[in-house]
């Protein structure tokens, strides 16, 4: 995908925050941070978003959870923090490659949803 900002970032075409990346994997911090602790997960193939997901990925999304447990712990979130996966028209999602937003504290997050 070409035009994909987070293509982009994968091919060193826009500069990033680089925090991890491996041949499947790549983690920067996000641009506008919403808490101390703020950083994105992606896999370097561009899945638009959770609604494509197909058993192909199945691998991928794995070290992309792994990835996002482990770079929590080393960025200092070692008591919990969210994450976050926008979805679609719904969930508000911005970018169109699949990402796993890390937010974390130190001090406790607002409510996820007001009910
Ligand atoms: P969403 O698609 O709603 O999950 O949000 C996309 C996220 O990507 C937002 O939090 C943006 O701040 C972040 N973002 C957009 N462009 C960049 C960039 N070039 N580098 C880092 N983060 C970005
Ligand atoms: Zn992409």
């Amino acid at each position: 995908m070409t035009d994909c900002i987070f293509c982009k970032i994968v091919r060193g075409e826009i500069p990033a925050k680089k925090i991890y990346e491996d041949e499947d994997v790549l983690a920067f911090h996000d641009i506008r941070p919403i808490a101390p602790v703020h950083f994105l997960v992606i896999p370097k193939t561009h899945i638009p978003s959770m609604a494509e997901l197909q058993p192909e990925h199945e691998a991928t999304m794995g070290k992309v959870m792994l990835a996002a447990s482990k770079l929590a712990r080393e960025q200092g979130s070692t008591d919990g923090y969210r994450t976050i996966i926008n979805t679609g028209r719904v969930g508000l999602q911005e970018v169109y490659h699949l990402h796993v937003h890390v937010v974390g504290g130190p001090d406790v997050l607002p409510a996820m949803l007001k009910r």
